[in-house]
């Protein structure tokens, strides 16, 4: 199997997490990942779960010249383009519709952090504020906050998560989900209690100091 193809099953494996794990409905959201210059991108009108490996579509990201397989892409490839441009760091983007994250976007701006998971994994969410899906306007207002977040809540709409792999984006994906939700229950309550920035930080070294350890342990 040679780059592609792989990259091709991988998406097909996550289209179908995504679904299962109900971080989509219909033919709601689209993914993506980046191989050597192109973008793999889900084709427009079908269900995430329903895409085979062939018809994930190439779209050239300098360029954005699209292969011509017979399918458009999804409707929000500017979308996926531009963030891709805007960040050679992102390897893939899971943009799905999870309940919970779209009531919160009805409620409340940014998602705090509150767990160390969530710190350590997503960090900070960012907030955009609602614009009219497949437009030009939502992908310059995505661009413009990849290099800021890691996740981005899009009001009234949905979730779009970045990560260097497909991995790393859809636990992104989940993450986020399940803090909003966590969120929102509490809040039936009283005002949630939030992670402070230095707790952040604090869970920020806790990693950087794991990885020396494993560095050191390596160079024995
Ligand atoms: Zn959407």
């Amino acid at each position: 199997m040679n780059g592609s193809e792989k990259i091709r099953e991988e998406l097909c494996k996550y289209a179908q997490r995504t679904v299962a794990g109900k971080l989509v409905v219909g033919p709601g959201g689209n993914i993506s990942a980046r191989h050597e210059g192109k973008m793999y991108l889900s084709p427009s009108g079908f269900a995430l779960d329903e895409v085979l490996p062939e018809q994930w579509v190439e779209v050239d990201i300098a360029t954005g010249a699209i292969q011509d397989i017979g399918l458009r892409p999804s409707s929000e490839v500017l979308m996926h383009l531009y963030a891709y441009r805007a960040n050679p760091g992102i390897g893939a983007i899971v943009h799905t519709h999870p309940p919970y994250c779209i009531a919160f976007t009805l409620v409340g701006r940014e998602l705090p952090v509150m767990f160390p998971d969530q710190a350590a994994l997503v960090g900070r969410t960012a907030y955009v504020d609602y614009v009219l899906p497949t437009t030009d306007k939502l992908a310059d207002a995505v661009a413009a906050k990849v290099n800021e977040a890691s996740t981005m809540l899009l009001g009234n709409h949905g979730l779009v998560a970045t990560g260097r792999n497909l991995r790393e984006a859809y636990y992104r994906t989940e993450v986020v989900e399940e803090s909003a939700k966590i969120y929102l229950i509490a809040s039936a309550v009283r005002p949630p209690k939030i992670l402070t920035g230095d707790e952040v930080e604090e869970i920020a070294s806790l990693e950087s100091e794991a990885y020396r350890i494993q560095l050191l342990q390596k160079m024995k």
